[in-house]
């Protein structure tokens, strides 16, 4: 019975040591969205150690709670005061163990996320499997595009979106704003015929807005995301009634039973799923099965990750029902410095490899997170 149960199972680990760092990492190009803009990206990393391996995870956390209420205060003083002494000391075998140890934290979901991502990396590491297929996932690649944020003028975005295309994205992204929006997409259309188009408002209209928002319908646009407020699931309903264009949900959806809730009230057609923003890679499945079953397809946005968090949302994109191109760009596209040593590369067909290796299949490089870092805690069972 006992062979059979680990066999089943997998062996336990005890998780002997967490680090847990802030870092800043400098973008190339400032990003603009209806949010605001960054120059500066921070994270908190973290390294979690079991059976003489270590597992790396990442919470892409703003500085401010403007894309979601979490921030880097907020996620370090979450793990710090609850998730990692829930972790340390404890006998898990499996990313998915991580739901029912951070069960009594309620919200945080990157703070949540970012250890849950290196529990995954750990399993992968101590099976000798990747991520990718410890989720069940069945490409090798996966078909991405590119998020191009509000520009000065709408000459400089043509030339943004241009250099995007030569590099060889087919799938663009723009961000709107009210006074950026109807005309400046009709442009982009005109300009790029044979882009895959979509257009990404992060809660910057209103119902009244119903008008404006009509007129993207005649821009052949793969969807239209989260133009209503952060929260919303009724207001998406109604307006996606009057719409031919399908809406899709992002920052509304924050846990696999809004997903179902979202769906239920025919908020959206599609959504983007961000395994941050839902709490983890076992979340993210989770919505993804939902929506597989109901032919709802679905793709995975970014969150400006490092090298980690990239190599996860590729894992997860990798699941069967990710039918739309991701925002999971090459990592040039935002860093001239990662904190790993891979480099994930734009293929000739605009996809990115999945990383194949044990775990999450990248390699941290210790100095640049040294570089990067501005506070840095180590915790022992
Ligand atoms: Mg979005």
């Amino acid at each position: 019975m006992g062979w059979m149960y680990h066999a089943w199972q997998g062996v336990k680990m005890k998780i002997k040591r967490v680090d847990q760092y802030v870092i800043e990492m400098p973008l190339k190009h400032p990003f603009v969205t209806s949010m605001g803009r960054e120059e500066i990206v921070p994270k908190v990393i973290t390294a979690v150690y079991a059976d003489g391996l270590v597992g790396w995870g990442e919470a892409p956390v703003g500085a401010q709670p403007v894309y979601t209420a979490e921030t880097v205060e907020t996620c370090w003083h979450v793990q710090h005061t609850m998730l990692i002494p829930a972790l340390l000391g404890s006998d898990v075998a499996r990313g998915r163990d991580a739901g029912g140890l951070f069960e009594r934290v309620r919200g945080h979901q990157m703070a949540k996320a970012g250890l849950e991502m290196a529990l995954w990396d750990l399993e992968g590491r101590s099976k000798g499997r990747s991520v990718s297929s410890l989720l069940g996932g069945t490409r090798v690649q996966v078909e991405v595009g590119v998020s191009v944020g509000v520009q000065d003028s709408l000459s400089m975005l043509i030339d943004r979106i241009a250099d995007f295309w030569s590099a060889g994205y087919r799938r663009i992204k723009i961000k709107i704003k009210p006074g950026w929006d109807a005309q400046i997409v009709a442009a982009v259309r005109a300009e790029f015929p044979a882009a895959r188009l979509m257009a990404d408002a992060n809660s910057a209209y209103s119902l009244d807005d119903a008008p404006m928002l009509r007129l993207l319908d005649d821009h052949d646009l793969i969807m239209v995301e989260q133009p209503l407020a952060y929260d919303d699931l009724l207001d998406h309903a109604q307006l996606q009634a009057q719409l031919r264009t399908a809406l899709c949900l992002d920052e509304s959806i924050t846990t696999p039973r809004r997903a179902r809730e979202a769906l239920a009230l025919q908020s959206c057609r599609i959504i983007n799923i961000k395994p941050a923003r839902v709490g983890g890679l076992s979340a993210a499945r989770a919505i993804h099965d939902l929506c597989l079953e109901q032919t709802v397809p679905v793709w995975c946005g970014g969150l400006l990750e490092s090298g980690i968090g990239r190599a996860s949302n590729l894992a997860v994109a990798s699941l069967p029902g990710f039918t739309l191109p991701g925002d999971i760009s090459a990592t040039d596209r935002y860093w001239r410095e990662d904190i790993i040593e891979e480099e994930f590369v734009l293929n000739s067909d605009s996809t990115i490899d999945v990383p194949q290796g044990p775990g999450l299949g990248v390699t941290v490089l210790p100095d640049r997170l040294e570089q990067f870092a501005v506070r840095c805690e180590v915790y022992r069972a």
